[in-house]
Order: structure tokens, then sequence, then C-alpha cells
């Protein structure tokens, strides 16, 4: 990336601008590849129908491509899904005048940093430029799709720039999302509660609270508490310093809570890393009530509560597959 200059030069060397050198920045085909958890994995799906997708932060930010956990604050993310772009700006850029195989285009290109519509995080992708001349910070930039699409970040074979100058509000869709159901469930995560939204229509319970049904479309009106038992679905032992986890390794977990109807991310601790299990029983550890604020943080971890292991593969309580 252009302001990674090697610390090896001498000082006085660095003091003339370079021109900015090729790197790689992301390996194509085959970047990307690493198994993909439900947040990574609801990304490619949604390329492949050519959209592109962030996740909400508690603290309302939108991560492109999303994470399972904001980076900023060590949280989990919502959970909530926000089409962005597909238009973006360039940020940085590192230009690729003599592409090499394996390189996602056979002419010159630029590795981008480019912030999508309504997202606050910027992705790396390709812009095809025509030449280096037209890259400027600021170049506003569409994606070029494949033809065929398959759930892969080169699904979007590249970006190109945008033929006209658009000044229309193209994120005034996203805007008029209320925000009303994080809020309602930090209330209740303030509370010491979790409040799902129940949909009568598919008579399932989504924790945390959403305004609409994912799976029907119509909009929530009624709140279910639910308890903070649960079930661990999946998890992933997480090698990487996190600013909210208490050590290394920790472990991060789909818990399905009990009376809901899909899983919710969450820490798992009080047991060694390398004993967490599908199945295993688990129960919030709430930080005290005077401690607590609206945020995730008021959730410690899930603990094991000493219960036999569920059955996963009797299939979920209220009706899921
Ligand atoms: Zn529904």
């Amino acid at each position: 990336m252009p302001s990674d200059a090697p610390t090896d030069v001498p000082t006085d060397a660095r003091a003339v601008p370079e021109p900015l050198e090729a790197r790689h920045v992301l390996e194509f085909p085959g970047g990307y590849t690493r198994s993909t958890g439900p947040v990574i994995g609801r990304f490619l799906t949604e390329l492949r129908d050519r959209r592109i997708v962030g996740v909400r932060t508690a603290a309302e930010r939108v991560l492109v491509p999303p994470l399972e956990y904001d980076p900023a604050t060590g949280e989990s993310v919502t959970g909530e899904y926000v089409e962005v772009g597909p238009a973006g700006t360039v940020e940085t850029w590192a230009w690729v005048s003599a592409p090499r195989p394996g390189h996602p285009l056979d002419r010159p290109f630029a590795w981008a940093t480019i912030r999508l519509d309504g997202a606050d995080t910027s992705l790396v992708h390709v812009v095809d430029a025509g030449g280096s001349r037209a890259m400027r910070p600021g170049l506003r930039v569409r994606p070029r799709w494949r033809t065929e699409t398959s759930g892969h970040i080169t699904d979007i074979e590249c970006f190109v720039p945008e033929a006209t100058m658009i000044t229309a509000p193209v994120r005034a869709e996203y805007r008029v999302r209320p925000g009303r159901a994080l809020t309602r469930f930090l209330e209740g995560i303030r509370d010491g509660v979790f409040v799902g939204g129940y949909c009568a229509g598919c008579d399932q319970v989504y924790v945390p609270y959403r305004i609409s049904c994912p799976a029907c479309g119509s909009v929530i009106e009624e709140e279910r508490e639910v308890a903070d038992t649960g079930t661990v679905e999946t998890f992933a032992i997480n090698n990487l310093p996190d600013p909210r986890a208490p050590e290394v390794p920790f472990v991060s977990a789909y818990i399905l809570l009990d009376g809901a109807d899909i899983p919710m991310i969450a820490l798992v601790g009080g047991i060694p890393a390398h004993e967490v299990r599908q199945g295993m029983r688990v129960r919030a550890v709430w930080v005290p009530p005077e401690e607590r604020t609206m945020s995730m943080t008021n959730i410690r971890w899930f603990a094991p509560t000493g219960e036999p292991d569920a059955d996963l593969s009797a299939g979920r309580p209220g009706g899921g597959d």
C-alpha cells in the first residue's frame, strides 16, 4: 500500500516521493479463500445475486466486507445486513503497470481501497481505469459484474470509473431505516434481557430483534423476551487478540438462545477453548447492573451451564429447519 514505505530506506532517500509500488494486496483467484463463517458467507451469497452487503455494528457503522466483530470495539456485529453501493469512491491505490500471471486483469490496473456508498469501511478491489492518470482520490467507480456469478469476491470482475458524475443521493433509501429494532434490543440488554421480534406469520422469534421478518418480509410488531440460556451451534477458536476478548485463544460462537429461532454471535468463556463443543449448553454472564450500558459489552460472555449437551440433530425448537 502506498503508505507502507520500506523501513530500511535511509531517511534522506524518503524525502522525494517515490512512484507507487505495485504489491500483492490480494491474490486472485483463490484470494479470500478461507473457511467462511455465516457473516462472510452471507456477503458472498449476496454477491452471487449482484448485491454488495455490509453488516451494521452496534455503533451504527456499516462494515464492508462484513466482519463478525467490530474491529473498533470488539463487539459482535448486530447481524443486520445493509445493501451498499454498488458505486463508491476511490481512497488510495497502487498502480500495477505490468500485470503478472494470476493478476485479475491482463492490462495495467490499480489495486484500490474503495469506500462504497453507505459503507463506513473500505474494501480492496481492482479498478480498470485505462491508465494511471485516470486514478485520483475521490474517483467515482462502480462494479463491473461477471456474466456468471458464483458467490465469490471475483463475481465483481473489477470496478470502473463512472461515466458521469452522480449527484443523486444514492444513500437515501438506506437512511430511512429507523434503527428502532436495534435500540429496542439494546434497551433489553441494558436491563439484562434478550428482546426478540416475533413473526406471527412464520411463528419465528428473531434475536436480536429486527423490524422485518427475513423469511416473509412482513413488519414485526411483536416483541418476545427470550432466555439468557442457549446452545452452541457452531463456534470458532480465535488466535488473534480482540479488544473485547479476555485472552487468546478465545472462542466466538453462534448461540441459539432458548426461545429464539436464529442464533446470535457471542463469546464463550469460563471454559478452556479446546473444550467448547457444538451442542454445549451455555448461559450469559452479565456484568453487574451498575456497570451496564446500552451495549453488548453488558454480556461478558456465555459460560457453560453444566447441563447435558443438546442434541443438535433433533432440529430447532419452534419449527425451524
Ligand atoms: Zn415471517
